[in-house]
């Protein structure tokens, strides 16, 4: 048995291990599965070029709780390691990890934000044990190796008679650090940060439902068997080719990441990139609802198939952060605070790569199913925008499918209502004007007069359009936007012939005189000039100053 102290320039790193990130302890179990998993790929990379001569066979990977013992093992059946290697990995370069880690961000605990998302690695293990094993055997033809320490700088490493190949880390769980050791918190755990990881993990059994025989009697009961319970998707159809994937795998992926969702997305956008950086993933316009589940529903981030936060701000942009799904990409750094990330070449590269693929995707849409995106409109537009408003790209894309909906419902692009609303407007040369309702209801009058007078009217009613109606008025030539009640329409509303009152002069005259007795022309203006249209016979509106002063 070797004796040996870990050399290290800290006297004792642990307790510091404990304290970091306290509320983060969880992440050792992604940690040490990652670590399950990356010796399995290894493996399975080593036998592919024939430097290991072995077989690869089905393996996985297996938590086990014993809670009478006070012990958590995962077991892999990955490359394993000789004693040389346990003395170099383990107590060489997982520890120089672990404290390379904490020189430089002990003093930042603070901009925790991502940084928390950073693992220790394999000493993390401390954050909830006091004392570790791992016991070992090599793919090679080396005994089996035994390794143990307490939390101190001290280990023991001996000979161990492990024959099959793959390393068993066991964690004597610390007395305050007993949550687990609980079933339902380890699985909570594993269907957290695993659920997506490349090699099947085991945890327990479950009983499996088989087919009846074809003799069997009506109430024979279906037979059963104990199979493993394996927590996670190996093959998430993010790692899948677009061409692979129908639209209900979406569907059902969809389903997958959100079980407790159970509005269908409206669409998806599929992210495939290897240069200038690698990223893949898949978001879904979600409708938008004013579920409270739409909060907790948020996009992924995952680093080669592990949950890294559920957090993106800084990498997606954020009218981008409304939409769900996943991303994977092992070119975001997590070991740094947001502001950094934000300023980062890469992280820029990634967020204007996703901004671009979405406003593609829509473009695609609007083009091959008009209709279709018209009926979308109403549930996509809020992203649509707030994207136009903050991402001047977006912006100069969006020109092509951004829809204006009138009263009437029809939709129109910038450039068709451009067209139109020139066409009708023959006496403004300098500016034309758009106008454009809130509310249908409480506007109608001020809409049909518009009408009468052969106004096209738009009916914007999202919260942050008033934003987006001056961004237009400033980049666009030569329009300015009109709320159709506002004091000073009646000026710009031009006087359409074939829109004029059909009555005689002497018949208004009469008219207006009759009216006069009942309506109070102080507070109330009459419009005879909608004789024809659909409204009533004549209007009777009440100015903009009038209804302030009731405020
Ligand atoms: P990292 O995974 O970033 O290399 P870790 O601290 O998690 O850092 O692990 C340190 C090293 O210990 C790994 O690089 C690997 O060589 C070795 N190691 C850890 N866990 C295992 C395992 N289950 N099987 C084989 N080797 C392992
Ligand atoms: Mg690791």
């Amino acid at each position: 048995m070797t004796k040996g102290s870990i050399n290290v320039s800290v006297e004792n790193i642990f307790p510091l291990i404990k304290k970091f990130l306290y509320s983060d302890h969880e992440i050792f179990l992604r940690e040490l599965v990652s670590n399950a998993t990356d010796a399995t790929m290894k493996l399975k990379h080593l036998t592919n070029i024939g430097e290991a001569k072995v077989d690869y066979g089905d393996p996985k990977i297996e938590i086990k709780v014993d809670k009478e013992g006070k012990k958590l093992h995962i077991i892999d059946q990955g490359l394993g390691m000789t004693k040389e290697e346990v003395e170099k990995y383990i107590n060489e370069v997982a520890f120089s990890g672990a404290e390379e880690f904490l020189d430089q961000y002990k003093d930042k605990v603070e901009d925790a934000g991502i940084i928390g998302h950073f693992g220790l690695g394999f000493y993390s293990a401390f954050m909830v044990a006091d004392k570790v094993e791992i016991i070992t055997k090599s793919f090679k033809d080396d005994p089996a190796a035994h390794w143990t320490c307490d939390g101190s700088p001290e280990f023991t490493l001996e000979e161990a008679d492990k024959t099959e190949r793959g390393t068993e880390i066991i964690l004597h769980i610390a007395e305050d650090s007993t949550e687990f050791l609980e079933d339902s918190r380890i699985n909570e755990l594993l269907t957290k940060y695993n659920k997506f990881m490349p090699i099947p993990i085991k945890f327990g059994m479950k009983t499996e439902t088989l087919p009846k025989p074809d003799d069997a009697k009506e109430d024979d009961p279906a037979p059963t068997q104990e199979v493993d319970n394996i927590i996670n998707n190996p093959n998430p159809a993010w790692t899948k080719q677009p061409t692979d994937l129908e639209d209900d795998d979406y569907k059902n992926f969809y389903r997958e990441l959100y079980p407790m969702q159970f509005e269908e997305p409206l669409f998806n956008i599929h992210l495939n990139v290897d240069y200038p950086f690698n990223l893949t993933g898949i978001l879904y316009f979600p409708k938008m609802t004013n579920d409270l589940n739409v909060q907790k529903d948020r996009i992924q981030l995952y680093q080669n198939q592990v949950f890294v936060t559920d957090n993106v701000e800084g990498i997606v942009p954020e009218f981008l952060t409304m939409l769900k799904g996943v991303i994977d990409s092992p070119d975001i750094p997590l070991n740094v605070s947001r502001s950094y990330l934000q300023a980062d070449g890469a992280v820029k590269k990634i967020s204007s790569y996703i901004t671009r693929k979405v406003a593609d995707k829509l473009k695609s849409l609007f083009n091959n199913n008009r209709g279709d995106f018209e009926k979308k409109w109403d549930d996509i537009k809020i992203v649509i925008e707030y994207g136009m408003l903050s991402e001047e790209k977006f912006f100069e894309k969006a020109d092509a499918f951004a829809l204006y909906p009138t009263v009437d419902g029809n939709f129109y692009t910038y450039q068709e209502l451009y067209d139109k609303i020139k066409a009708n407007q023959t006496d403004k040369d300098d500016k034309l004007v758009i106008l454009y309702a809130s509310n249908k209801d409480e506007q109608h009058s001020y809409i049909e007069a518009a009408k009468a007078k052969g106004y096209e009217v738009l009916l914007l009613d999202s919260p942050i359009v008033s934003h987006l109606l001056q961004k237009l008025e400033t980049t666009k030539e030569k329009i300015s936007f009109a709320r159709v009640d506002a004091d000073h329409v009646d000026n710009l509303i031009k006087k359409d012939d074939s829109k004029i009152s059909k009555l005689s002069d002497e018949e208004k005259t009469k008219l207006d005189e009759l009216l006069k007795d009942v309506i109070p022309s102080e507070k109330f203006s009459v419009q005879l000039e909608t004789m024809d249209s659909d409204a009533a016979p004549f209007m009777i509106t009440q100015p903009e100053f009038m209804r302030r002063m009731k405020e």
